[in-house]
């Protein structure tokens, strides 16, 4: 029971991908960036990057991370958003799955220890990226409609964060 709840836990958490700090990361190690998709970097209805997406992953590049996008979701949406981004993606993921992010990190050559995983979801991206001694980085989800089945993912995630965030704050 420990040590699920040893991979449940996120690393670092943040409100966006806007507050991570580059060096909180490069302090841990990480040189490689495993981004989610929905509700990361975009909403679930948002077929392209906007301008600020775009500005943080030049940003991202400029500071020396290698950057690929890993997502479940299906090829036309993140093949098309991630070609708007200029980065490599890896679809159709079924994170938490060990298999498509040994895909991303191969793409971006980077071994496990020295990437960071940045996702909205604990049971997908947050244990994914634990299994494989990844740093992963926890953000709160994006606003806007999702799956009826996420949605009830979410309370599950809810009462997870309740007992791994302390009420003094997150993490650091
Ligand atoms: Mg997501």
């Amino acid at each position: 029971m420990r040590r699920l709840w040893r991979l449940l836990t996120p690393d670092l958490v943040a409100p966006s991908i806007y507050a991570i700090r580059w060096d909180a990361l490069r302090a841990r190690g990480v040189r490689g960036l495993i981004l989610d998709l929905d509700n990361t970097l975009a909403r679930r209805d948002q077929p392209l990057p906007d301008e600020a997406l775009r500005r943080w992953l030049d940003e991202a590049r400029q500071q020396g991370f290698a950057v690929c996008i890993l997502s479940n979701n299906l090829e036309q949406r993140v093949q098309r958003f991630a070609r708007a981004c200029g980065v490599p993606a890896v679809h159709s993921a079924t994170k938490p799955r060990r298999r498509a992010f040994l895909r991303a990190l191969q793409t971006i050559g980077t071994e496990p220890a020295q990437a960071a995983v940045i996702g909205d979801q604990i049971f997908t991206d947050v244990l994914g990226g634990n299994r494989l001694g990844m740093v992963t980085v926890l953000v709160t989800p994006l606003p806007g409609r999702e799956f009826i089945g996420t949605r009830l993912v979410r309370l599950v995630e809810r009462w997870v964060l309740r007992r791994l965030v302390p009420p003094g704050g997150p993490p650091a």
